[in-house]
């Protein structure tokens, strides 16, 4: 899907039963001009008494029941047609984020991302609710007027086939301003949006550099900057509006004074089919002149839209996963084939890495900081893709198989877990199925460790943590991120040790849960705690992204140097 038109002329229904709309409000039109001068006409000229034309205002008053409905109809169906498109733009653009979660959060800003999905998709609303249903029934009404008008009188129509031009002249010159100012706007929303959340989520650390003042006077610019494109639209809206009413006025003027003249000087035409005409003309106009408004809004949603759509083809290595099913019950036979990555051009790669790994041993990853570590452990999860060389599991590629098969048996214990807003419980459910009961939660955190912690807390598991309550420290969330392993019971954990050291008392509670875990899965850690080390079957031992030793911690010791002193100066753990 390219534009806006395409995804409008996909919604056949919907257009169909505009048009239909557009017919029921032009009759109505028509007939309610009629049936206005048949009463004047009636009461003034032909001296019929109330009685009389009681008909008439009766038939009066069901035209403009009529219009006023179709209108309705056309407001209703309009906004339900943009909450559908703007739902589905979202969606795409969620997934597309969603799809390859990593590399989207690498690139561009969080709050411009935010923007994008919020104000740009908002700003396709008007496209839909207003724009599209103005054109189909200007593509009719104006055109029902004008011929009725022919008929009545000549004259009439001419003048109005020759001034009617301008008002779309108007409307493209206008329009093609504004979609290249409403992009600047769209573009300048979004700096701001993703300058303003940076700031905001860094604030701790600019106020200790004092930086704060500077990183405001930056906001400020931006947020400048965006008025002043916001303005700059504005200001086209208002000279295009205005411009449209005094050609609109203009006209009708020409035809009410020809009609004048006719009716008066040369006594030519009926006072009937004088006003007849002349309470039509102000329609024909008011319908073309809406349309010129609604252009501006249809060309400021374009300029939205494009940005969305940009957003959306934007390329990148995407993964595409098979659909192969996995095994839920036994912990895969993993290799690692010719493994190599890079982040791009001239950055850190990983390469040529080779190595099996046999269910339910425990690998240990170790190097030093900036060797490939936590690359390593991206690659092993599935969330970047290989530049060469595959992930072996029972034999077969792991991007064969169904990318929620292998996320389903896949436990990650990240270096810096994410905490989303909501209460203790409700985070660790996230582990869980869909219906996760609150013994099983309680359950897993004992088993993590976090037990103690939740239940020095008044509301217990209850308490609102992340973003909307209390912080945790570094060890209390990863602790909390292996209860949600506890309840997921995946076949294969990743687990990235923390680097900063623990007290004995924690680390007993993290060696007795990874202990647990690992009775049922295989377990990759990167290991920081020579307890780890030592005791895991193998040892990964990296270096700038190289693969330079693999054994046991005996042999490697005994055999590379490297590994022997880098060893030596690990904190001790609780070594036993
Ligand atoms: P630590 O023990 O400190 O956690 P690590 O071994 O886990 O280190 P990685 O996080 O794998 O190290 O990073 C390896 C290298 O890749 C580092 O030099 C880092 O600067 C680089 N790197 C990490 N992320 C990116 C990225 N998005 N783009 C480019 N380079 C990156
Ligand atoms: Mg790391």
């Amino acid at each position: 899907m390219k534009s806006l038109k395409e995804i409008a002329s996909a919604q056949k229904k919907d257009m169909l039963f505009l048009f239909m709309v557009a017919v029921v409000i032009g009759t109505a039109i028509v007939f309610q001009a009629f049936l206005l001068v048949k009463a004047v006409d009636g009461v003034f000229l032909n001296e019929q008494s109330i009685s009389q034309v009681l008909p008439t205002l009766g038939g009066l008053f069901l035209v403009l029941l009529v219009r006023t409905i179709g209108n309705y109809w056309k407001g209703k169906r309009g906004i339900e047609m943009a909450t559908k498109v703007k739902r589905h733009l979202r969606k795409e653009l969620m997934e597309k984020y969603a799809k390859n979660p990593l590399q989207s959060s690498l690139r561009g800003q969080t709050g411009g991302k935010v923007s994008m999905m919020m104000d740009a998709v908002d700003e396709v609303d008007n496209y839909f609710s207003k724009y599209i249903p103005q054109v189909i029934q200007t593509t009719f009404i104006p055109i029902l007027i004008l011929i009725i008008v022919f008929t009545q009188h000549v004259n009439s129509g001419l003048i109005m086939l020759v001034t009617a031009p301008f008002i779309p002249i108007f409307m493209i010159v206008i329009g093609m301003k504004t979609k290249v100012k409403s992009e600047e706007q769209m573009d300048q929303l979004a700096a701001f949006s993703g300058r303003f959340l940076d700031a905001l989520q860094g604030l701790t650390t600019l106020k200790l550099f004092g930086q704060a003042k500077r990183q405001k006077e930056t906001i400020e610019n931006s947020s400048l900057g965006f008025r002043d494109a916001t303005m700059e639209i504005l200001k086209v809206a208002f000279t295009s509006s205005f411009m449209l009413e005094v050609v609109t006025m203009l006209s009708i003027g020409i035809v009410a004074l020809e009609l004048a003249i006719q009716l008066i000087v040369y006594q030519s035409i009926s006072f009937f089919t004088a006003f007849f005409v002349l309470v039509l003309v102000p329609e024909f106009f008011s319908s073309l002149k809406e349309l010129g408004t609604t252009f501006h809004n249809g060309r400021t949603s374009m300029g939205a839209a494009k940005k969305v759509f940009e957003e959306l083809a934007e390329e990148e290595q995407l993964v595409k996963w098979g659909q192969m099913a996995i095994d839920h019950t036994e912990p895969p036979e993993m290799e690692l084939q010719n493994l190599a990555f890079r982040y791009g051009e001239d950055q850190f790669s990983i390469n040529n890495i080779n190595e099996k790994i046999t269910p339910y041993s425990q690998i240990a990853i170790v190097g030093r900081s900036g060797s490939g570590k936590t690359t390593l452990l991206h690659l092993l999860a599935g969330l970047l893709a290989p530049e060469e060389g595959e992930i072996l599991l029972n034999g077969q590629g792991l991007y064969r198989y169904r990318e929620k098969d292998w996320f389903d048996q896949l436990g990650y214990i990240t270096q810096d877990p994410f905490i989303f807003s909501g209460t203790i419980a409700e985070n660790i459910s996230i582990g869980g199925g869909e219906h996760v009961s609150r013994e099983e939660i309680e359950k897993a955190a004992k088993q993590a460790g976090v037990d103690d912690l939740v239940c020095s807390l008044d509301k217990g598991y209850d308490t609102p943590i992340g973003e909307a309550g209390r912080g945790l420290s570094g060890g209390e969330k990863q602790r909390l991120a292996i209860a949600r392993a506890f309840l997921k019971k995946p076949s294969v954990i990743l687990f990235d040790e923390p680097t900063t050291g623990l007290d004995l008392q924690t680390e007993k509670i993290l060696q007795a849960s990874m202990k647990q875990l690992a009775q049922h899965a295989t377990v990759i850690t990167v290991a920081h705690r020579l307890h780890t080390i030592k005791h895991a079957d193998k040892i990964l031992f990296l270096e700038k992204g190289r693969l330079i030793a693999s054994g046991s911690h005996e042999e490697l010791m005994e055999s590379v140097p490297a590994y022997k002193s880098m060893v030596s100066v690990q904190r001790g753990g609780t070594a036993s």
